[in-house]
This record gives C-alpha cells, sequence and structure tokens, in this order.
C-alpha cells in the first residue's frame, strides 16, 4: 500500500493535515508534505509506503484538489 501526494496539483488548503496530522504536515512553501516520503524531483510526487491507511483515506476524501491517491 502507498500513499501517493501530488503536490504540484495542491493549493495549499490544509484539509489534509486537518483530517490526518499523522501523516501530513503544511510546509512553508504552503503546500502539504506527506510526513516521511520520498519526493520524486521529476514529478514533484511524494510517495509513503505506509502500513495501514490510518486516516489517510480521510484525508483522501477531503482534499479539494484530488492530488491524494493511495494505491497498492
Ligand atoms: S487537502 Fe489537498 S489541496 Fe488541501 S493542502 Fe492537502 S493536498 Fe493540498
Amino acid at each position: 500500500m502507498k500513499t501517493i501526494l501530488q503536490t504540484q496539483k495542491c493549493f495549499g488548503c490544509g484539509a489534509c493535515a486537518a483530517a490526518c496530522p499523522k501523516f501530513f504536515e503544511m510546509n512553508k512553501d504552503g503546500k502539504a508534505h506527506l510526513k516521511n516520503s520520498t519526493l520524486n524531483p521529476e514529478t514533484n510526487e511524494e510517495k509513503l509506503e505506509a502500513e495501514g491507511t490510518d486516516c489517510i483515506q480521510e484525508a483522501v476524501d477531503v482534499c479539494p484538489a484530488q492530488c491524494i491517491k493511495i494505491v497498492n
């Protein structure tokens, strides 16, 4: 199970960090950051291998930009 955050689509509303502070925080650049993730500099996607989704699904559901994805 992986979580992917497409940072280029994020407009910094903060909903993911409010819904799931265990995994999401807001960066100084105003965009969301997936904690402990690795960044692909070519796509600007952050990727995290997560054991169980916890509140990540809630973050997916509340993101108005639909830039958080859970993939197997
Ligand atoms: S909910 Fe989506 S648009 Fe809002 S800060 Fe999080 S990733 Fe960015």
